[in-house]
């Protein structure tokens, strides 16, 4: 029987050791500030801004928030990262996507400065993760590496497999298997038989958007499977791997909720403090 990761515990012991890195910040008169970015009427968005700012209180974390309603223009957005970008006491400038739709995404997080890039989206940040670069890292592949990095799995030669191949996640999560020598195969939408890969799997991250399209078929005996979907089904939270029928298969897997979206929250934090104490 395989065992469900505590990531709750792995997040705690985080944020203790975030805690006294702010500590020192704060002896050396650095008061570390994120700026977010709101600009769509999502719900889920809302929520996940809210637990966002609430960790930069329970961390002693300047936080400020800039909300735009629909009837936004791309330029307002801009000058207003033109304008962070600029303003020394912010540290960090997040971007809660998705936009509203009439605004282009890519352009509006290349407006933000490599420096502050926060969430690690920026094309020089991806280009820097790349080439095995100190970078700033995707929030969510870092999370999911501090997950393996408790785990105390050691990915040199393991077999990892990827489903879903975009820019917050899957791609960044291949180079990061890839820089600790794990062999790396990234599987997507036009993949043609999804379970031969799947099932060769000693590492599995699952970014796909499809509730439960992972079942005990699709995985290796002791695999280590991190979901990394969500997806909510009339209002419960759900993810890309149907965990009760996997779990006696698997060795670890994480849950939803309560797996790999709290540990990219404390990934944020931990960008922002990087960010901080290069000042
Ligand atoms: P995305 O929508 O940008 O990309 C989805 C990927 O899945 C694409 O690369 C596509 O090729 C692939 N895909 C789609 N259908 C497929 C199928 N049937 N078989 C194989 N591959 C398929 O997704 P994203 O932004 O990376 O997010 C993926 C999921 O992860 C979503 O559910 C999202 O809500 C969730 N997410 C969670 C966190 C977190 O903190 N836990 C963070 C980011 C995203």
């Amino acid at each position: 029987m395989g065992e469900i990761v505590n990531v709750k515990e792995i997040v705690e012991s985080k944020k203790v050791e975030l805690k006294r890195r702010i500590e020192n910040l704060k002896e050396k008169r650095i008061f570390p500030k994120l700026a977010l970015i709101l600009a769509n009427d999502d719900k889920a968005s809302r929520v996940y801004v809210g637990n966002k700012r609430k960790l930069c209180h329970e961390l002693g974390v300047l936080e400020e928030e800039y909300t735009f309603d629909e009837n936004v223009v791309e330029e307002e957005l801009i000058n207003v990262i033109k304008k962070l970008n600029k303003d020394d006491s912010v540290d960090g400038i997040l971007v809660q996507l998705p936009l509203y739709n009439h605004l282009n995404e890519s352009k509006i997080l290349d407006c933000i400065s490599p420096n502050k890039d926060v969430d690690g989206f920026h094309p020089l940040n991806l280009g820097k993760l790349m080439i095995g670069e100190k970078t700033t890292v995707s929030c969510t592949p870092k999370g999911v590496m501090t997950i393996l990095e408790s785990l105390n799995v050691n990915l040199s030669g393991k077999d990892a497999v990827i489903v879903g191949r975009s820019r917050i996640v899957g791609k960044p999560m291949a180079q990061l298997l890839l820089s600790k020598n794990a062999t790396v195969t990234t599987c997507h939408s036009k993949t043609k038989d999804l379970k031969e890969y799947t099932k060769k799997a000693d590492i599995l991250v699952v970014a796909v958007g499809v509730p439960h399209l992972i079942k005990k078929d699709m995985v290796k005996e002791g695999a280590i499977v991190l979901d990394v979907g969500i997806n909510r089904i009339d209002g419960k939270l759900q993810g890309d791997v149907d965990t009760q029928d996997v779990l006696e298969k698997v060795e670890y897997i994480t849950s939803v909720p309560g797996g790999v979206g709290l540990t990219t929250v404390i990934s944020l934090m931990e960008n922002l403090i990087e960010i901080a104490e290069r000042r």
